[in-house]
Order: C-alpha cells, then sequence, then structure tokens
C-alpha cells in the first residue's frame, strides 16, 4: 500500500478559471495531510469540440476552424483569468506550443479529407493534456509545488482506438516506478494512454475516472476520490428525477450495477482496479465540498431501502427470439448465446418467460444488425 490519495476532477470543475481555483483551495488543504495525485479531465465541452473539429475537418477547413478557434479562445480565457506577468506569457507559450500540434494534426485531416480512429484518437487527447497544463502551471504560480504528467508515458493500452484496453502487467509496473512520495502534487491527464509503440489512444468518453482508478489500484492508494458537479451518486439521475438524492453508501457491487446501467457519474471500467484491490472510492461534489457525497466499499451500509436507486439507458435494441420449437428444449439458451459470444456480442441483461417460448436480450445498437443475422 502507498500513501498516495488520488484526486480526480471533471469537466465541469476544471471548467473555468474560478472552478481551477476552487479545484486548488480543495486539493492544497487535502494535501495538508496527504500525497496526492491530482488527474484531470478537459475543460468542460472542448473533448466534444475537438471531436467536432476533426470531423468538420474532413470536409472543411471553415468549419474546423470555427471549433479550433472556440477551443483556444477558451483556454486563453481561463489563462487570462489565472495568470499575470510573466507567468501568463509563459503558460501562454506552451499553450500555444500545444495548439500549433492540434492544428497540424487538423490540418493533416483537411489536406486527405479522411479521419482515421487512430487521428481521432490523436485528436481527442489534446484536452487533457491543455487543462493539466494550466492547472500544473497555475499550483506552481500558488508557489505550490506540482507537476504536470502526461498519462501516455505510462498507460499502455492495445490499438482499439475509442476505447482502447489497459495492458495491466507493464501499466502497472510503469506507474509504480513513475510516481515517487515527495512533497510534490502529480497533476495527471486523465483519458489518454498509449500503444507499446507509443501511438496515443482514448479510454473512453469519461474515461478520466478510469485513469484515476488505473493509477489507484497500480499504487494500492488509500483512497480515490472523484469530484464531479453532483453530491455523489443519486437514487436517479437528477438531470431526470429532480427528487432524487444522493445515496450515503454503496458496495462495489451496487455502484458497477448503476454506472454500467445509466449513472453517468463514474465511467463503469472504474469499479473494478478499486474493487481488486478494495481501495475506497469517493464521489464528491467540487462546488459543494463540505457536502458528505457517496463512499463506496464492499459494505453496502444502510438496508432500510430494499431499492438503492434506479438508473436508465436511452441508446439500447432489444431482440426478442421466439417461437413454439423452443418450448421445453434444452440448450436453445445455449446456442443463442454462444453464437453472439462467437461473434463478441456483448448481452446487457437476458430474460426468458417460463413457458421458455421466447428469450430477450438487450444489446448496444452498434451489434445490433449482426445479431439479427
Ligand atoms: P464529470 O465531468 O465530473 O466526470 P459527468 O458529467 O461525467 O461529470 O458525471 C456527472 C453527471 O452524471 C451529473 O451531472 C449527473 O447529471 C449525471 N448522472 C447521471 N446519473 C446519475 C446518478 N445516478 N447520480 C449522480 N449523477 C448522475
Ligand atoms: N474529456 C473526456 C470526455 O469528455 C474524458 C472525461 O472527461 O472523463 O469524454
Ligand atoms: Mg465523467
Amino acid at each position: 500500500m502507498s500513501n498516495f490519495s488520488i484526486l480526480k476532477f471533471g469537466g465541469t470543475s476544471v471548467g473555468s478559471a474560478s472552478r481551477i481555483k476552487a479545484l486548488y483551495e480543495i486539493v492544497t488543504t487535502l494535501g495538508k495531510t496527504k500525497k496526492l495525485i491530482v488527474v484531470c479531465s478537459a475543460v468542460s465541452g472542448i473533448t466534444d469540440m475537438l471531436l467536432l473539429a476533426s470531423n468538420a475537418a474532413t470536409h472543411s477547413e471553415d468549419e474546423m476552424r470555427h471549433h479550433l478557434k472556440h477551443i483556444k479562445s477558451k483556454q486563453l480565457e481561463i489563462i487570462n483569468d489565472l495568470f499575470n506577468g510573466r507567468s501568463r506569457v509563459e503558460i501562454s507559450k506552451s499553450i500555444n506550443t500545444l495548439l500549433n500540434e492540434l492544428e497540424k494534426l487538423l490540418m493533416g485531416v483537411c489536406y486527405t479529407q479522411e479521419l482515421s480512429p487512430r487521428t481521432s484518437d490523436a485528436i481527442a487527447g489534446f484536452g487533457e493534456q491543455l487543462s493539466c497544463t494550466i492547472i500544473a502551471e497555475y499550483f506552481k504560480y500558488c508557489k505550490t509545488a506540482a507537476i504536470y504528467c502526461d498519462a501516455r508515458k505510462f498507460i499502455t493500452t492495445d490499438d482499439k482506438y475509442g476505447e482502447a484496453q489497459v495492458d495491466f502487467k507493464v501499466t502497472d509496473e510503469k506507474i509504480k516506478s513513475f510516481f515517487k512520495e515527495t512533497n510534490t502534487i502529480y497533476v495527471v491527464t486523465g483519458f489518454i494512454g498509449s500503444t507499446a509503440s507509443g501511438i496515443s489512444t482514448t479510454l473512453g468518453r469519461g474515461g478520466s475516472d478510469y485513469t484515476a482508478s488505473i493509477i489507484g489500484g497500480a499504487l494500492q492508494v488509500r483512497e480515490i476520490q472523484i469530484w464531479t458537479d453532483v453530491s455523489g451518486v443519486y437514487t436517479a439521475d437528477p438531470r431526470k428525477v429532480p427528487e432524487a438524492f444522493p445515496i450515503a453508501k454503496l458496495s462495489y457491487i451496487e455502484a458497477l450495477e448503476m454506472c454500467y446501467f445509466g449513472a453517468k457519474v463514474i465511467h463503469p471500467p472504474t469499479i473494478q482496479p478499486a474493487l481488486n484491490r478494495n481501495i475506497p472510492l469517493f464521489i464528491k461534489n467540487s462546488m459543494r465540498p463540505d457536502d458528505t457525497g457517496t463512499f463506496i466499499s464492499l459494505d453496502s451500509g444502510d438496508r432500510s431501502h430494499y431499492v438503492k436507486g434506479i438508473t436508465s439507458i436511452d441508446k439500447v435494441h432489444v431482440v426478442t427470439l421466439q417461437g413454439s420449437g423452443m418450448i421445453g428444449v434444452a440448450g436453445v439458451a445455449a446456442r443463442v448465446f454462444g453464437t453472439l459470444a462467437t461473434h463478441h456480442i456483448s448481452v446487457i441483461l437476458i430474460t426468458q418467460g417460463s413457458s421458455e417460448h421466447n428469450i430477450t436480450f438487450a444489446i448496444k445498437p452498434e451489434v445490433s444488425a449482426l445479431a439479427k443475422k
């Protein structure tokens, strides 16, 4: 076990100069008693804007430049609000270097009129590089020792661009030799990794939470705190159900069920590395740091309610296979799910009528044509 705690801040929690100042207060307060690794997302909306710019680049340089301008002005607005004098000049230089590199990649897409998944990932990962460069510099500007860390140095993945799979054997070793218990605060880019040959990848949308738990698992940290824009995991999506309220305690398994089935507040693969090493996860509100939030561990806590929470997912396809030939026939389910497995189709949910007349399963829309076949 190491002495580190991991704090992860999402897009809205790094979304403006005032949010970054609030982040600084949270981090430095906790930093008085803990060794910290801070994982940050891109400024909210920037990853979407990067993806819009890269898609636009395939057909219109003007449209691409419109999005790029927005990305640039957002970063510069934050810098102007956070820094003064020489420091502002220095950080502007670093940010402009990154923005020029981004522009070159986007121009490459303009020239070839082609956007490969590999280039898309390289472009999508700029948001975290920009935000974390600014945040690490801001710490130094406030006389707090901090170091910017590009996670591509230690998170090694396969080349499944858009949702790359982590090579934990290699990654865990690299993480263990990268982080040293000093008084410096590490500021780490969420969401990004790289292949063994050094090509940039991303861990899937919302993947910065996962970065925090990948590092947390490798270092066996004391705790992982996910700082977001709501006061924990709620009984339902607070945007859809205004009466929803935060759940004080969840077990890992309960949290897994909720986030795989739509509770966006935690990126689903995040739970696994914490569960494997029994590392507590806290979900906290960066706008209301004194709120209790949600504590996730082996213990599910209060059992006075039969139902912990309700979640929903919008984009799902349901397939029903039915026929009188299935009634009472053994092995039909094995054949159905065996065939799906052979074609690498994951099943989200399964039901079967007691007559065995039908089997229904839910899958992601992108695999439904193959499943139907
Ligand atoms: P971040 O940028 O901090 O990673 P996200 O937008 O990814 O934040 O996740 C937080 C959002 O998740 C909340 O603003 C909320 O709208 C949404 N959400 C959906 N379901 C739930 C739930 N059950 N509990 C809490 N938040 C939820
Ligand atoms: N910036 C990335 C996204 O918007 C990752 C994250 O925020 O977790 O998906
Ligand atoms: Mg998120």
